[in-house]
């Protein structure tokens, strides 16, 4: 067994200063659902691990300001799923946190270490002896020419394709969430969309967050495709399984003609993918199951396959039509 320091404070500034105090390998510990997985694996060994579940501060779900939902990274997934003001104005992100890992899991983990759980990758969370760009940089990747038939199609490079695996950042990609964070040198608000990288030549760098920057909040702002929106996820199995394919999808229609749609995708990319060019294809027009299957193809049009996962394009396509369908039934 490994030791580790472990430390409990009770405000965010403190946890900010005491991780900032213990770098390098310092983490901070939500749920610990992702992390003290990850270190009976081998994968991560913290030297120090920061406890921020004492943070009151941290808790809590309410209206921001600017109107939009607010959540403290806190909160636990299965508090947020089940929350009226989200059900009613965010269907698709409700359902993207009901279909992910179990009822357990969702008490247990909460919304700011959800967003930065690492990739399913067996070999990256499998043998040191797979060679594995993510968890030792330079080492090569086991999954391309391996078994990969659950990698990515969309962001990945010829030294990593690892799938992104979450569904919750996937829907917050689709609306536009943001997060708001603090570290020693300030506060700071990042799109989720631009949260997660795709890996490039530097797999082992995921996210564009500072190893001391602690996740407060995010904010989910309303708009009226929020309402009628959707999260389809297709997976191995119909409970507790990470996602094959998954589309967040929601319309604004008015005179029947497209005004707002967005559609992100999940299981298919090495990072939530929104999918721009398609939602464009859509503006201005109806919303029917044939200008659906053009858009998703649009989404695909630059999806490279590996040797096992070529599947993923046409589920992918399949996927992102069934939610815009859903996301109009609900218009
Ligand atoms: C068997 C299993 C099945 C699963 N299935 C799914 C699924 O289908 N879909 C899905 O989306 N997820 C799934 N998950 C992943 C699960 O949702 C995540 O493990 C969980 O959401 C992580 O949250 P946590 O609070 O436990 O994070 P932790 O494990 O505590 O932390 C995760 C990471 O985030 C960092 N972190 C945590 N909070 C903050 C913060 N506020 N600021 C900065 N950094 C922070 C930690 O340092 C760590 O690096 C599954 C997990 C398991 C074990």
């Amino acid at each position: 067994m490994r030791n580790f320091a472990y430390l409990r404070p009770d405000s965010a500034k403190d946890a900010v200063a005491m991780l900032t105090a213990s770098q390098p390998g310092a983490r901070y510990f939500a749920g610990g659902t992702t992390l003290y997985d990850l270190m009976k694996l081998g994968v991560e060994a913290p030297q120090t691990v920061v406890d921020i579940t004492g943070i009151e501060e941290l808790r809590g779900i309410d209206v921001s300001p600017k109107g939009g939902i607010r959540v403290g990274a806190l909160v636990p997934m299965s508090d947020l799923a089940e929350h009226a003001m989200l059900k009613q104005n965010f269907p698709a992100i409700s359902e993207s946190l009901w279909k992910a890992a179990s009822q357990q899991l969702r008490n247990m983990a909460t919304i700011g270490g959800n967003l930065l759980q690492r990739t399913r990758c067996p070999y990256f969370r499998g043998s040191p002896e797979f060679a594995c760009n993510k968890r030792a940089p330079g080492s090569g990747c086991s999954a391309i020419g391996g078994a990969n038939r659950a990698h990515a199609v969309l962001g990945a490079s010829s030294a990593c394709a690892a799938v992104y695996p979450g569904d919750l950042a996937v829907a917050l990609v689709a609306f536009d969430a943001v997060i708001e964070t603090i570290s020693p040198r300030g506060q700071r608000f990042v799109a989720v969309r631009d949260l997660h990288v795709v890996p490039g030549s530097t797999p082992a760098i995921e996210h564009v967050l500072a190893p001391d920057e602690l996740i407060v909040r995010i904010e989910i702002p309303m708009t009226p495709a929020g309402r009628a929106s959707a999260y389809h996820k297709i997976r191995d199995r119909e409970s507790y399984a990470f996602a094959l394919a998954s589309a967040a999808c929601g319309v604004h229609l008015a005179a029947n003609e497209v005004v707002d749609v967005r559609i992100a995708l999940g299981g298919v990319a090495t990072r939530p993918w929104r999918a721009s060019a398609a939602e464009r294809s859509l503006i201005g027009k109806p919303l029917t199951r044939q200008s659906a299957r053009r858009a998703a193809e649009i989404a695909f049009a630059e999806a490279v396959p590996l040797q096992h996962n070529r599947y993923k394009i046409a589920l992918g396509i399949e996927t992102v039509i069934d939610a815009l369908m859903l996301a109009k039934d609900r218009s």
